[in-house]
């Protein structure tokens, strides 16, 4: 008979099955947990340090957190649509102010922003 991680309550049991209840509990503990970690992970990357135009990997991508003051001649290819906000990138909503960045780890960019490696959201 094929064992299952939690013992499940059959009419078989005379008792009341303890050990299911205390897995059930353990795993809803599991799971209560895990939320409250992945909740946490989620202020952390809200409260994260805005990413500034200065940091070195901003200058290499050309990035400015106002799209406007994109330097057009020396990326052509910027055009007034493209901002953070509708970047494949940007972690956040479309309609928040700064978000994380997958290509900025441990920054958040302003969604109005821009870089050379915006790509349209899929
Ligand atoms: S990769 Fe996208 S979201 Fe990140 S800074 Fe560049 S344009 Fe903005």
């Amino acid at each position: 008979m094929r064992q299952t991680p939690f013992p499940t309550h059959t009419d078989s049991c005379a008792q009341p099955c303890e050990s299911a209840n205390n897995s059930r509990r353990v795993f809803m503990l599991a799971v209560v947990a895990g939320g409250t970690a992945l909740a946490a992970s989620r202020v952390a990357a809200q409260g994260a340090a805005k990413l500034e135009e200065t940091d070195p990997q901003a200058v290499a991508l050309g990035y400015k957190a106002d799209a406007s003051k994109v330097d057009a001649a020396k990326y052509p290819q910027h055009q007034a649509t493209q901002m953070c906000n509708g970047c494949n990138f940007f972690q956040g909503k479309p309609s928040d102010a700064m978000a994380p960045c997958t290509l900025f780890a441990g920054k958040q960019v302003s969604g109005k922003g821009w870089c050379s490696a915006w790509a349209k959201k899929a």
